[in-house]
């Protein structure tokens, strides 16, 4: 069976304070992600009980400040792509705007505001606020493929909502990039992706959903063609992939794929919010054609904060050592979530 499922198990001896100081094992996880061998780590928490989060307070604040995604200044204040990429300026779909990045980070960058609306709370996040802001993210980055075939090569839609996510306003927005190359981690999956299918002669990603099919241990369900299940290495807590098989590049993706991601999607941010997971990051994957064995993806990630209003739940192991963690077992976390497919 080429999609191999690889863990090691500790058991940690310490003598516990809460037992008198008796003998005590605690079992943690060191797991490889099946894809790029990537190193992630489940600690045992039992539970992860996280106090609700009310955002009321920030939004409050927010209003009282200036917001440039506000449609009372959206016009006068955000920026217009060049007419080669967008002969409007800004791209519409529905209630949805593409708009260039004030402060680029790729050669091409765009953000997409998502709703007229200031604060879309995680209930109100619903299929038509997804597609067209998805929508419009995409138009972007055909129309920049088109413009700039050798500067736009690789592509991802991006989404941090709210501040525990990296978000840096209030009002909901996609980050849109395309460059000449890659981010590091699409690269791995890029390259892991072709290195599997000249090994096995098959694709990663359809073996992964028909393995994780079979098991059902993480497998959630389908929306349409999308293939839910909970990753078996975690890139963070709450870790949910969304496979379409057969789909690679931004030409691939139809209205329908949109509409299957969104409604993905939707039940897991539900599932978030009876959570307390006040927070998520998350991110559709492309490649290019001639990028053998690569399926377009979405992948999507809880953000929280232990502490009640400060904190980060980044800590050294990601930010100096690479490793991902998580406190939620990927098994736990698909069986609580699996009713909702
Ligand atoms: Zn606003």
């Amino acid at each position: 069976m080429p999609v191999e499922f690889v863990k090691t198990e500790n058991h940690t001896v310490f003598l516990d304070p809460r037992a008198d100081f008796a003998s005590q094992t605690v079992n943690s996880e060191i797991r490889r992600d099946p894809l790029t061998g990537q190193l992630s780590r489940i600690f045992p928490f039992r539970k992860l009980t996280l106090h609700r989060h009310d955002w009321t307070p920030f939004v409050e604040e927010s209003k009282q400040k200036f917001c440039p995604f506000c449609p009372a200044a959206m016009e006068k204040v955000t920026p217009k792509f060049t007419p080669d990429i967008s002969p409007e300026g800004r791209i519409r779909v529905g209630d949805a705007v593409a708009i260039p990045n004030l402060n680029p980070y790729e050669k091409h960058a765009a953000v997409v505001i998502m709703s007229s609306k200031h604060y879309v709370p995680m209930e109100e996040i619903d299929g038509k606020l997804m597609v067209e802001s998805f929508g419009a993210g995409l138009n972007y980055l055909r129309r920049v493929a088109s413009a700039d075939p050798e500067g736009a090569r690789y592509a991802s839609i991006n989404w941090n909502y709210m501040p525990y996510a990296g978000g840096s306003l209030i009002h909901p927005h996609l980050q849109v990039l395309a460059g000449p190359e890659p981010c590091s981690y699409d690269r791995r999956l890029i390259d892991a992706s072709a290195e599997f299918v000249k090994k096995h002669g098959r694709d990663y990603w359809t073996r992964l959903v028909e393995t994780e099919k079979q098991t059902g241990e993480r497998y959630l369900g389908r929306t349409g063609q999308a293939h839910w299940l909970a990753a078996y290495a975690p890139r963070h807590v709450g870790d949910m992939l969304g496979v379409i098989p057969g789909k690679r590049t931004i030409d691939d993706i139809a209205d329908r794929d949109l509409e299957d991601l969104a409604a993905g999607f939707k039940k897991i941010i539900d599932y978030y919010d009876r959570s307390n997971i006040a927070s998520f990051n998350a991110a559709i994957y492309f490649a290019r054609r001639e990028d053998e064995g690569f399926t377009a993806h979405a992948r999507i990630v809880g953000r929280f904060t232990i502490f009640p209003l400060v904190g980060s739940d980044i800590t050294h192991m990601q930010v100096m050592h690479d490793d991902p963690w998580t406190v939620i077992l990927p098994e736990v976390l698909a069986g609580e979530l699996k009713e909702s497919f």
